[in-house]
């Protein structure tokens, strides 16, 4: 049984996600807000403008604790050092930072970029997560990796020696690849001593040049079953190694998973600053928002120059809305998504009949084997029973997580579990939203 950290009350999370939109060259896969500029970027330039988008969320927000701060894009190892302390010290200026909050930052393992880790770490950044991909020289040039296989070995001895945690990412189902070459790659990387590993499938992503590649037949991945396969022996190996997965892609140590990543997929709220970011903040007055900000890097430092952030949506959620994403992010972890905690939330849960149907199809699986029964469930807050008539709220609702097929099917289970929902009395001292 994974020792996830602590699951603390997710409408009190916050973090901080800044995304850096700049890469030195495009990887043929990759559908990221991710821009290459030869010529290069006006570094101070945009500094100003992530302080100043900064300064708009805290009067947007207001007084909150940081949880965890994800420095992603992109590649934020390019920007320097100075860069990304500044921006630190100005989050430690708005709000207060939990001691020993997570602080990440995403590096390819390129050595002029890995030779900034130690710059890294006197400006605060105490996570790497660099972007291998692949262990084998080949691979990577077919990925269009700058990087070679040494230089990201290289890369992770010195991150071992520099922070007090990282991680690396590699690609897998890649066009090709057998059953025992990933079982020797995988293998080399468990070997490498991170404690914590995410493991993405490669995805054909519409408007790159792989999708272009493979609608012409001259890129093919593995079918369904053989990525089956894969991922079977990709949890069977984590596990086996010690570090099982917690999430679909991401396997840690028990006590060594992404605490921001884990924000995200618990509901946490958390602002999204810099070119083509997405937030979700939660206002003084309760309601949550969807931002998004314009994907252009200079259009959106213009932006910000102009009117204080570069926010091209700023939508506030219904309850409805929140609940389904609070399901799609839930369902991929390991650790499910308690019902308890969405139904003193918004005051309904998914019905007990969708629950018990989706677990027969063996695409979900109910965890606290104390309240699995959904005739009790279903007794306690049947159909048709208004939040006004309905039992005063005892924690009754399961935890379920998605398995099986159910991993890759996350919207449909969401549709499914949100077209039934059944009412929920909430207790009279809890700050839930009732749904109207
Ligand atoms: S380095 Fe990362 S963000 Fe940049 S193009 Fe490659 S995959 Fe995309």
């Amino acid at each position: 049984m994974s020792a996830l950290p602590e699951r603390p009350d997710a409408d009190k999370l916050f973090g901080v996600y800044i995304h850096w939109p700049f890469c030195a060259q495009k990887c043929p896969y990759c559908d990221f807000n991710s821009h290459v500029r030869f010529g290069g970027w006006d570094e101070p330039r945009f500094l100003n403008a992530y302080l100043r988008e900064l300064d708009t969320v805290k009067a947007r927000v207001g007084n909150q604790e940081v949880y965890s701060i994800f420095f992603g894009g992109g590649t934020p190892s390019l920007m320097q050092p100075a860069t990304v302390a500044a921006i630190l010290d100005h989050i430690a200026k708005l709000w207060p930072v939990q001691p020993g909050a997570e602080i990440t930052i995403e590096a390819n393992p390129n050595s002029v970029e890995a030779d900034r880790f130690a710059g890294y770490r006197t400006a605060g950044v105490n996570r790497v997560s660099i972007g291998v991909q692949a262990l084998r020289d080949d691979e990577l040039k077919r990925l269009g990796r700058l990087h070679s296989v040494t230089e990201a070995r290289t890369a992770i001895d010195i991150a071992r020696r520099t922070f007090d945690r990282f991680t690396f990412d590699l690609i897998y189902a890649r066009p090709g690849q057998t059953i025992n070459a990933w079982r020797t790659e995988l293998a080399e990387a468990l070997s490498m001593g991170s404690e914590h590993l995410s493991l993405y499938q490669l995805t054909i992503e519409p408007d790159t040049p792989f999708a272009e590649l493979h609608a012409r037949g001259k890129l093919i991945i593995p079918d369904s079953d053989r990525a089956l396969e894969l991922y079977a022996l990709t949890q069977d190996m984590t596990a086996a190694a010690g570090l099982p997965a917690y999430e679909i892609s991401n396997h840690a140590r028990p006590g060594q998973e992404s605490r921001h990543n884990l924000l995200y997929w618990r509901y946490g709220a958390y602002a999204g600053i810099g070119p083509g970011a997405h937030g979700r903040l939660v206002l003084p007055d309760g309601n949550r928002i969807a931002t998004a900000t314009e994907r252009n890097p200079e259009r959106w430092a213009e932006q910000v120059e102009t009117a204080g952030h570069g926010f091209t949506e700023e939508t506030k959620l219904s309850p409805d809305e929140q609940a389904d994403e609070m399901l799609l992010m839930g369902l991929r972890l390991t650790e499910g998504i308690d019902l308890d905690a969405m139904a003193r939330r918004f005051g309904f849960a998914p019905a007990a009949a969708e629950i018990a149907h989706l677990q027969k199809m063996s695409l979900i699986e109910i965890m606290n084997a104390e309240r699995p029964d959904p005739d009790h469930i279903r007794a306690c807050v049947g159909p048709g029973i208004s939040p006004a008539a309905a039992t005063p709220y005892t924690p009754r609702q399961p935890t379920i997580r998605a398995v099986g097929q159910g991993r890759f099917v996350l919207n449909e289970l969401v549709r499914r579990l949100s077209l039934k929902t059944e009412p929920v009395a909430v207790p009279i001292n809890t700050t839930a939203t009732l749904r109207t």
